[in-house]
């Protein structure tokens, strides 16, 4: 067993020294974040914040959506920072000396919201009971408010983001109160603050301003520097064909393979599994499916395309991936091809891709 082991670490030594890629995990809380060190994983390329909403802090996000003024909202904002604070300061020192990239709240809305059929059923029920659930009727209103027909393609991302306000702000100020506070302990965070969703350079910078201006208020608040790179996802095909624009206002790009193989096919990737995906696996009109192995003549094309125009815009600009193809083989392989500095995948996955890395390098 001993020899096996050894045998192992060899190959994996061998995949490192050769890979150009380097290989981040995806991951939203500490635990995750070690298992993706111990898997030899050289950042986090994803940390999905609002999966950190979920849970207990659902009434905190309730209270958000319920404000109806200003100063509730405030109020609600206020009672998530300091949360999403102490996340970000585990995560960073989690990692720390290497990077994490924060994506800032990505929340597919109904996955989020409480339950519409659920809320209705108490509501009526507390009415029939003689009750007056004040409360519950106001979520309720605001839930069909926010209802929407195609919740992946609405309110989303960096839509969200900018419509209501000082919400990014909230978690740009927690990510950099987090990390001002580990450098005053003599720690080495290296946080990325990530936009998702983006589809034109417009949201981009205003997105981008609001964070610069947070990230000095804080540095000067706790007298210490805050430089940290402000990038965006590339998850749209518009954002992938206007990657040139969008390049001057990124940092870094990363791929959001999941949702650019959803509007390149206008497959509902929560639905494949369900609808016509297996007949057409039966019938071949491919052999497997776009959201596990990387589409390279469609999904890949675009890929393509926003890395010519995102280094003709910006030399330095770093790529990378952390859709769920960052971890298949076949897709590292297309991924290296492509030129990307990095792949980030689930941390299980990380031995794999750095295996597939270095096959890809030594192959060519
Ligand atoms: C993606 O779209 O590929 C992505 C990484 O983001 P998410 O899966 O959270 O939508
Ligand atoms: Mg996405």
């Amino acid at each position: 067993a001993d020899d096996l082991v050894r045998a192992v670490d060899r190959i994996m030594r061998h995949a490192d020294s050769a890979r150009r890629l380097l290989v981040r995990a995806n991951a939203d809380n500490a635990d995750d974040s070690a298992r993706a060190r111990r898997m030899g994983a050289e950042g986090v390329g994803l940390c999905r914040t609002e999966h950190m909403f979920l849970g207990d802090r659902r009434r905190l996000v309730e209270r958000l959506i319920l404000a109806d003024n200003d100063a509730e909202q405030q109020e609600a904002l206020d009672g998530l920072l300091s949360p999403q604070r102490g996340d970000f300061a585990e995560a960073f020192a989690a990692m720390d000396g290497l990077p994490v990239t924060v994506r800032l709240l990505d929340p597919p809305l109904h996955e989020f919201l409480p339950d519409f059929t659920e809320l209705s059923v108490r509501v009526a029920l507390a009415e029939s009971r003689g009750e007056d659930p004040e409360e519950d009727r106001r979520l309720l209103q605001a839930v069909s408010r926010l209802h929407e027909q195609n919740p992946m393609m609405g309110l989303r991302g960096v839509r969200l983001g900018l419509v209501v306000p000082g919400l990014f702000t909230m978690q740009v100020r927690a990510i950099a109160q987090a990390a001002a506070q580990l450098l005053s302990e003599g720690r080495r965070p290296r946080p990325e603050v990530m936009i998702p969703l983006v589809g034109t350079v417009q949201e981009l910078e205003i997105i981008r301003e609001e964070a610069t201006r947070v990230l000095s208020e804080v540095a000067e608040e706790y007298g210490v520097e805050l430089d940290f790179p402000v990038g965006t996802m590339i998850e749209l095909p518009r954002a992938a064909l206007t990657a040139g624009q969008i390049a001057e206002s990124a940092e870094f790009f990363s791929f959001g393979t999941n949702d650019l193989t959803q509007t390149v096919w206008g497959f509902s990737r929560d639905d494949v599994e369900a609808s016509f995906f297996s007949a057409y696996l039966e019938k071949g009109v491919f052999g497997v499916s776009p959201f596990e192995s990387l589409d390279v003549e469609g999904v890949g094309r675009l890929i393509d395309i926003a890395v010519e125009e995102g280094r003709a815009a910006r030399p330095g600009i770093k790529l990378g991936v952390c859709g769920e193809h960052g971890g298949d083989p076949d897709s590292v392989h297309f991924f290296h091809r492509a030129g990307l500095d990095y792949v980030s995948c689930s941390p299980f996955r990380v031995p794999v891709a750095r295996l597939e890395a270095g096959r890809a390098a030594v192959r060519g």
